[in-house]
């Protein structure tokens, strides 16, 4: 494996009683697409909150590119370089397609070179140049999902993490999203991808983790774990 950007050791995130995340230890790669995988309410969005730092962990580290980010605010985390594109895509459906992109770069002092960022997002993503002044509610699903990878594009990620982003998507958008993912991945970006579409999200990744209520109970590489028949069972099948 590459050397580690991204490594979490023992992350504990609760909630009161509730006991979300449960120790979890893993690490993304640089140049890596990592899967985590697992049913509703197994502690995925809990995990990507702590790496966002939305929610301060209970217990363990989060170490980015050599650094503790574990009482990091989120800020610090996205000027390092993590950035999330949050469950459901939370873009500002009041604000135009182009305030959106803006919001991106809101940490950033170049404004010129954001405007030049946004450029290279209007390039890749033509439907969203068509629709620069629009108000991004009139945008469908899938270009509300684009609207948001370009979003945290403007904010010159080095590692992005992707929550449940094929949720709610058609399947020729789901397809879309993937191969976006991969070109992606393909321009030197790690991926931490959170996933339900077990099967896609295993064809693109090299290796994935498995959550069930809060803690990792198979890790390995894709190929494995896609021919693992315990995972086919309590996973696959059910699609
Ligand atoms: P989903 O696919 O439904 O988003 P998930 O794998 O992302 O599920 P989490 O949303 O992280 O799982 O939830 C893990 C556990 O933590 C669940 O039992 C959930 O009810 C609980 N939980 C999540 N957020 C909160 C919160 N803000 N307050 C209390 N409990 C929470």
């Amino acid at each position: 494996m590459s050397e580690a950007w991204l490594e979490t050791e023992a992350l504990d995130v609760t909630y009161g009683r509730t006991h979300a995340v449960r120790g979890v230890s893993l690490t993304v790669g640089e140049g890596e697409i990592v899967a985590v995988l697992g049913a509703n309410g197994a502690g995925k969005t809990s995990l990507l909150r702590a790496l966002q730092g939305a929610v301060k962990p209970s217990g363990g580290t989060i170490r980015f590119m050599g650094r503790d980010l574990t009482n990091a605010g989120s800020a610090e985390r996205v000027r390092s370089g993590m950035m999330l594109v949050p469950e459901g895509r939370q873009i500002f459906v009041s604000m135009t397609v182009h305030e959106n992109l803006l919001m991106g770069g809101h940490l950033r002092r170049d404004q010129s070179a954001v405007e030049k960022d946004i450029k290279a997002v209007y390039e890749r993503f033509p439907n969203l140049a068509e629709r620069r002044d629009m108000k991004a509610t009139v945008l469908s699903g899938g270009e509300q999902q684009m609207l948001a990878v370009g979003r945290a594009l403007i904010g010159r990620p080095k590692l992005m993490m992707l929550d449940e982003p094929s949720l709610g998507l058609s399947p020729l958008f789901v397809e879309k999203l993937f191969s976006l993912i991969q070109e992606l991945n393909g321009e030197g970006l790690s991926i931490l991808l959170v996933e339900q579409n077990t099967h896609m999200a295993l064809e693109i990744a090299s290796r994935a983790y498995v959550l069930e209520l809060g803690r990792v109970t198979l890790q390995g590489a894709a190929a494995d774990l896609a021919a693992d028949a315990a995972l086919a069972e309590a996973y696959l099948g059910a699609e």
